[in-house]
């Protein structure tokens, strides 16, 4: 008979075993309730890292209060984060900063508002709130950032310009975004691509290489010009422009549309030549500063009058360019804002759906609705 080996553990041993097992369950158990407490905390959008801060910190039951907060998320992940302002991260609402935290910090210390916070960094860039925050407190924050297009580092320009002009909110933003309290072309933004919402005028200019990448010749059943260049897109809208206003017995013709930085160069210097200098400053654009240079311009005459504002197609155009994607662009109405004098023969080619917001509000002028919608 086999004798049956039995191991023996000795009791110590055993015992040692006992306690490990013991400390692992408990281990477990804690990193089971953790991994819940931090599931809570996820689930509401808080990141990993940020979730760990408010366990650590002790302020599950504040965050769970609060829910979902993108402020409050980034707080968590910030070094920076000050306990005593659990209350204003959660009130103010999230930008995407890469010193949001440290900026809230300064406008606290400053004494804005959460509601005044909120009013700048919605106005601002990372960089502009953080210059913002270095000046002392400024009070009147509402009258002008009540516009969503109003920007935080125009602040000081709005001020001067407003007590300079009188000007309201609106029209000082209007005419500062633009530029127009800096001098004519010798503050502006070179505009290099091509695009059919592009802005060219006395504050944004082409360079003298600038021409549009789809030049085409104007056949001679649009225009009495020779050699006559533009956008082959807007050639394309034109054409399903000048079908209709045919058919419906009105008689258009282009009577300029693309030209080069030279062809400007030589123009200026035909009108020199006739009217002087202060003719010149006043009516005619500065090379690289005319919209014809975009290929999306075009002057527009009527066969049937010399005067083309006179003319029942200046009327036609007026009602029906926006249809194919052409605005008036020279109104007297702003001129202010284009710093054009009126042009009844000017339009331009921005597509159909610019056009028609634009016919839709008044015929609002281009700049207006680059200040609105495109200004970056
Ligand atoms: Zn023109």
């Amino acid at each position: 008979m086999k004798k049956i080996k039995r191991v023996h553990v000795k009791p110590k041993v055993a015992a040692i075993f006992k306690v490990v097992g013991f400390i692992l369950v408990c281990l477990l158990g804690i990193f089971i309730y953790y991994r819940i407490q931090i599931h809570d905390l996820k689930v509401l959008g808080y990141s990993e890292e940020a979730s760990n801060a408010i366990l650590f910190s002790k302020n599950k039951r504040n965050v769970m209060e609060y829910g979902e907060n993108k402020t409050l998320n980034a707080a968590f992940e910030s070094e920076a984060f000050k306990q005593e302002y659990l209350n204003n991260y959660a009130k103010i609402k999230y930008v995407d900063h890469e010193h949001l935290i440290d900026n809230i910090h300064r406008l606290l210390k400053v004494g804005y508002s959460n509601n005044d916070i909120n009013i700048i960094l919605a106005h601002g860039t990372d960089e502009s709130v953080r210059e913002f925050a270095k000046r002392d407190r400024v009070r009147y924050l509402d009258d002008f950032f009540s516009y969503d297009f109003a920007k935080l580092e125009n602040y000081d320009r709005y001020v001067a310009y407003s007590d300079e002009t009188g000007e309201d909110e609106l029209e000082t933003i209007l005419h500062v975004n633009l530029d127009i309290d800096k001098p004519d072309y010798e503050y502006s933004h070179v505009v290099s691509k091509f695009s059919l919402d592009m802005l060219v005028n006395k504050h944004h200019n082409l360079t003298e290489d600038f021409a549009p990448n789809d030049l085409t010749t104007i056949s001679k059943e649009y225009t009495d010009e020779d050699d006559l260049q533009c956008s082959r897109l807007a050639l394309n809208a034109y054409m399903e422009l000048y079908k209709a206003a045919t058919q419906e017995g009105y008689s258009l013709v282009i009577n300029s549309a693309y030209r080069s930085y030279q062809d400007q160069v030589e123009l200026t210097q035909t009108y020199l030549d006739a009217y002087g200098q202060n003719y010149v400053d006043k009516y005619v654009a500065k090379p690289g500063f005319s919209e014809h240079q975009t290929g999306l311009a075009f002057d527009i005459g009527s066969r049937n009058s010399r005067v083309f504002e006179n003319s029942k197609e200046f009327a036609w155009m007026k009602d029906n360019a926006y249809k194919y994607g052409f605005i008036y662009r020279f109104d007297e109405r702003y001129e202010d804002l284009t710093e054009f004098r009126k042009e009844p023969w000017h339009y331009r080619y921005v597509g159909k759906e610019i056009a028609k917001y634009v016919y839709e509000h008044n015929n609002m002028s281009l700049e207006e609705y680059y200040v609105l919608f495109l200004e970056k």
